[in-house]
């Protein structure tokens, strides 16, 4: 699956405890379909203790998301957009935003 959002992006979310947030993308999971999107969709892990950490704590961590509920926000007018493609004069492919035609990459 190709990801029309990259890592160092900066998306919206649309969907789920988040709705609304805007974060930027840590990581991208192509053959899932999902991101990781900072200071979003944080769960909670309990972690047992061990002989090295006998204290049993609770770590929060962001989880991944699906990316059909984030949208790209472009960096030109700041909007949450759809994402065309275009290829330049050499044919390199590069994103661009569907509200203002500038190109992302
Ligand atoms: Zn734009």
């Amino acid at each position: 699956m190709k990801l029309k959002v990259k890592k160092g992006d900066t998306v919206r979310i649309l969907a789920g405890k988040d709705k609304g947030k805007q974060g930027k993308v840590l990581q991208t999971f192509p053959k899932s379909g999902r991101v990781l999107v900072e200071d979003v969709n944080i769960i909670q892990r309990h972690t047992r203790p061990t002989q090295e950490n006998p204290q049993s704590r609770i770590v929060k961590k962001p989880a991944p998301l699906a990316v059909s509920n984030v949208m790209l926000v472009c960096p030109g007018c700041n909007l949450p957009t759809r994402v065309g493609s275009s290829r330049d004069a050499q044919g390199t492919a590069s994103r661009v935003c569907r509200r203002c035609e500038r190109s992302i990459d």
